[in-house]
């Protein structure tokens, strides 16, 4: 049996190689994407493992199903970015990894709450320039006295929440489907707008749908109890990015920890010092003193990239070998 692994970044070769000899399958690893140029390096090979960034060309699928190629194994939980349904009618079966990590996205978001909370940027900030003074930018407050909205109780969303109740935070939140298992360390409200009304710290933990595009606009806002701090480690599509710029430079929030871009898939994740970023919202994103952004690296553990790698890779032969697997997703 041969494979082939296109996107892949050196960290996770090892990772791969080493999957490879405890099945005794042979790999190939590309560093480049699927293209309609680079999938007829996968002819004579019997799956595919993908880490597809943007929409995959529609000209693939019936290329691989020219070939015999039955499947592509992605390496994350979204699939957005593949025609499930152009897939299915060329006999292709996607998959993804729905679960690599929780704790890890749960956790980034707890570190980013407390390095706004206590100003950690700016306190080092200042420390850089050798002032040591006590100020009042500089003042905090205590996790454990906030009250915490989460926004998406499912696997991200629930860890995040046990972490913040573990804190003391008193814990409300809204899905549009209660998850039992949650009610005994949160409580759920019956809209979005009742559950981040008396919030402190609002945490967005749901996938991106049609119905909760830009969601958080400059109306919700509004609703936020002021000086409220907003995080959004799920999508960014989830909220208007101009529209928080505003909110924050007129004093609505007092802070963001913003992982997704609605428009990141241009900048993340590559590498851009000393090129101009083009893009005025994301440049004032990452420039504002009230937002700490970082490139969709809630998840980026070692744990997380391993779960990926050998996620899809299990998924690629088990359908290989069986016809199916409990990870497809059309
Ligand atoms: P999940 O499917 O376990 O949970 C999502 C929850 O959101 C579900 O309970 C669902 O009912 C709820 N939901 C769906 N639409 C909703 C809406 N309109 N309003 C309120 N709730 C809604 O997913 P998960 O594994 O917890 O992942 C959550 C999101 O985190 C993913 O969709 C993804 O966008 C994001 N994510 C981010 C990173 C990162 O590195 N930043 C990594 C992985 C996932």
């Amino acid at each position: 049996m041969k494979l082939k692994l296109y996107n892949v970044r050196g960290e996770e070769v090892v990772l791969a190689k080493v999957w490879a000899k405890k099945h005794d399958i042979e790999i190939s690893l590309n560093e480049g994407p699927l293209t309609v140029d680079s999938v007829k390096e996968a002819q004579g090979f019997d799956g595919l493992v993908n880490a597809q960034l943007g929409p995959l060309d529609d000209a693939i699928y019936p290329m691989l199903k020219e070939m015999g190629i039955k499947q592509i194994a992605q390496r994350s939980a979204g699939v957005d970015m593949y025609n499930l349904d152009l897939a299915k009618e060329n006999g292709i079966i996607i998959t993804n990894v729905p679960s690599y990590s929780p704790e890890s996205i749960a956790e980034f978001t707890v570190t980013i709450a407390l390095n706004l909370i206590r100003h950690v940027e700016l306190i080092r900030s200042q420390v850089k320039k050798h002032d040591f003074s006590w100020s009042l930018p500089l003042r905090g407050r205590v996790l454990g006295d906030m009250k915490v909205a989460v926004i998406g109780t499912g696997r991200i969303g629930l860890a995040a929440a046990k972490i913040f109740k573990g804190f003391g935070c008193q814990v409300m939140a809204y899905d549009i489907y209660q998850n039992p298992k949650a009610k005994e360390i949160l409580d759920y409200k019956n809209s979005v707008e009742e559950a981040i009304m008396d919030a402190d710290l609002v945490t967005l933990h749901m996938p991106a749908t049609e119905d909760n595009h830009h969601l958080f606009d400059m109306d919700m806002f509004k609703k936020f109890k002021k000086d409220a701090i907003l995080l959004n480690m799920a999508r960014g599509s989830l909220l208007k990015t101009k529209d928080l710029l505003v909110a924050l430079d007129e004093g609505l929030l007092a802070g963001a920890g913003i992982d997704t871009y609605e428009f990141e898939s241009y900048y993340v994740p590559k590498n851009f010092e000393n090129q101009e970023i083009k893009d005025k919202d994301f440049l004032a994103l990452i420039n504002h003193p009230k937002v700490i952004y970082t490139p969709h690296t809630a998840y980026y553990t070692d744990e997380a990239v391993k779960n990926l790698v050998e996620s899809a890779l299990n998924a690629t032969l088990d359908i290989i070998e069986t016809g199916t697997t409990a990870t497809r997703v059309n």
